[in-house]
Formats: C-alpha cells, structure tokens, sequence
C-alpha cells in the first residue's frame, strides 16, 4: 500500500461542483479586487469566529507582518516567540525591523509561558503565539502576561482554524489574530489567502488600509502601506471551504483518534492535548528519537511522512545573524529532531490509518 503525507484531491473533489460554480462566478463577476467575495468572506469569518473584524490579506505571512507594522512595531522593538514555530513569523518580526526574542516550547510543542518573566526587557512590544498542529494553548497564562506589561499579544492561527478553548474560539485570545489559508491549512484557499482577526476596530481600520497601499479611498494615501489584498477567487473559494470545515476539522479529529487508540510502540511517543481545548490536528505529530529512521522505515513501507519542522529558525543560515548557536535552544532542537507528522488529511481511509498504525507499531520490532 501506498500512503501520501497529503492529498488535496480529495477534500476538492467532494465538494466540486461547488468550487467550479463558485469559480465561474466571479469570473463572470468581471470584479476580482476587494469585492462582494472579499467582503462577504471576512464578514462569515467573523462570524465562525464569534464576530469581530476579519480583514483579507495576501498571505500568512503578510497578515502577521501587517499586523505588527499596524501595531506600530519596528526598530528597536521586541517580540518574543516560540523557537520551534514556522518561520513566517520570525520573518514578520524582522520585516517590521524589530527583533525576535526566542522563548523555549514545552515538549507539547506549545510555548512555555513560565519563561516569559524572564524574556522580558523594556523593548518588549508583543508575544506572538502560535497554536502548532491544530493544538490549541490555553491562552490564560500569555494573556495574564502581556496584560500586566502592556504587551500586545498576537496569536499565530495559521494551523488552528476552528480550534477552542473553553468554547472560545482560537482567535479571540490576543489582540489580533493571523490566518493562514494556504492550500494545506485546514481552511485551506486554492492559493495563497490569509487574513488578520480582531476585536479592535481601530487596528481593523489601519490593517485594512495598510493591506491597500495605505489608502482608504483611491489615491489618497494616509499610511505607508503596501499590496496585499485576498482577491475575489480565493475569497469565493474560501466562503465554499468555510462551509465544510467543521466537517472537515471532525474528520482530521477522527484520524488522531484512531492513530491515538492504535498506536502503542513505546518507541514513540504520541501528542498530548490540554484540557477544556477543541484542536483540529492540522497535523499529528509524533516524537521519536530515533525518528530519521522511523521515516525511512515509514518510506520503505509505501508511507510519506512530514517534518514540521527539520531546522528550528535560529540555527537556519537566513537567522545566523541573530547569533545563536547549536544547543543554546535545546528543546526547540530536540523537537527540530525527533517530531515527524504521520499522514493525516480529509479522506484518508479507514484502511491507511490502520496500515500506517501497523507499520509505527512494528518499528523497531
Ligand atoms: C503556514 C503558516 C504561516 C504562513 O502562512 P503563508 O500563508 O504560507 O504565508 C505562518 N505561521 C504558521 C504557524 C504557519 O503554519
């Protein structure tokens, strides 16, 4: 048997008819910038979100970028963020001018938040939080925080679109939250899509002018802002995915549930939740230390299997200049060298899961 690490196949072609109904639509629409789509996207965003502000960006990255250039973060800033996240957001510190300050991750992958007090300096402007994997991070902690210091803190929702705690979705935690929708993500466009969340509408109103060149009203420019619009496509697209990802995100919670119940090599061990959260296992990642050859057994097995992510951002040639070296962030390089994300995605069978389950539990046999 054969098993991918991802398929987007699948996901499209339940829903197919809807998806080229909708493309057709908007290119007939002859509007394809900052439109119905757009606008009535942000508005349902919101709206599965809990209501608040939802304003479309280009990407990921742009919407954490602009989200702390709109916050006024720059030169001679802080912002701390966990040593094992993706590196968008250490490139949206660095795109601002400001710099990131590394905050160690628990084994669960989350931030440590018992570090905080210690990171702290007088040119801390913000935490950035990320919510790895679809797992959701009890936000008390980050939020109690940045409360008492007058730090604002961003929530990095690239992975958990739908997540909770509490209820509450992921997203609603922090001053602002950033999206991500590309392909792979659980709300995933057909392209490159992101947004930014908030609760704030002022921010709302400078994120929305800083994604369209600083202006309000065409060519008058109050702000320096740049170009980076949700365009009409990906927006219609997204409003048919939103539609489904409850549906979507109880199936990749299904999957985690069965490679939880079935996998039982003491060789690896299996992710942990929080209590009171609703994660959405944008991944399912394991831990092993001898996991270079977990995956090549994996391979050697028909299975593809992931690394999210194989070199933690500070030990990477594009950050060497920050100046840290191997071993100064020791569990960020740990998880950089034992995590490995099994196949998980909308509509891998019963079959597949079993196979994979199988083929961990006979490693190292
Ligand atoms: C995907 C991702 C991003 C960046 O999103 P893009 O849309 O690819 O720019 C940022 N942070 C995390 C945690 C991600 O997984």
């Amino acid at each position: 048997m054969k098993v991918a690490a991802n398929r987007l196949d699948l996901a499209y072609n339940v829903h197919k008819d809807e998806y080229e109904k909708k493309a057709l639509e908007v290119l007939r629409s002859a509007r394809y910038i900052l439109g119905n789509e757009v606008s009535s996207f942000e508005n349902e965003f919101a709206g599965f979100l809990g209501g608040g502000y939802c304003i479309g960006v280009g990407n990921g990255l742009e919407a954490l970028r602009i989200t702390m250039q709109a916050m006024d973060i720059g030169e001679g800033d802080e912002v701390i963020i966990q040593g094992n996240t993706f590196v968008a957001g250490f490139l949206a510190v660095c795109a601002v001018g400001a710099k990131p300050v590394i905050c160690e991750p628990r084994y669960d992958h989350s931030m440590d938040a018992s570090l905080l007090p210690g990171l702290l300096t007088e040119r801390t402007k913000a935490v950035l939080l990320t919510h790895l994997y679809g797992l959701v991070v009890p936000p008390d902690e980050f939020i109690d925080f940045c409360r008492s210091h007058g730090l604002y803190l961003i929530e990095d929702c690239a992975q958990v679109h739908g997540g909770s705690y509490k209820g509450i979705p992921a997203g609603n935690f922090g001053d602002a939250a950033c999206f991500s929708f590309y392909p792979t993500k659980n709300l995933g466009a057909f392209g490159d899509a992101g947004a930014v969340f908030t609760h704030d509408e002022s921010l709302a109103a400078k994120i929305r002018k800083i994604r369209n060149y600083g202006s309000e009203i065409m060519y008058q420019n109050e702000i320096l802002g740049t170009n980076s619009r949700l365009d009409e496509m990906q927006a219609g697209l997204l409003r048919v995915r939103l539609k489904y990802l409850n549906e979507a995100n109880a199936e990749r919670r299904k999957v985690a549930e069965a490679y939880d119940k079935g996998i039982v090599n003491p060789l690896i061990i299996k992710p942990v939740v929080y209590p009171d959260t609703v994660n959405v296992w944008h991944q399912y990642v394991v831990r092993c230390s001898r996991r270079d050859e977990l995956k090549r057994y994996l391979a050697s097995k028909g299975i593809e299997t992931l690394i999210h992510y194989p070199v933690p951002a500070h030990l990477t040639p594009a950050f060497s200049f920050l100046g840290y070296g191997k071993g100064r962030f020791h569990i960020s390089e740990e998880l950089a060298d034992t995590v490995l994300s099994l196949p998980s995605y909308f509509g891998i069978t019963s079959d597949e899961i079993s196979y994979v389950t199988e083929a961990v539990n006979s490693f190292g046999a």
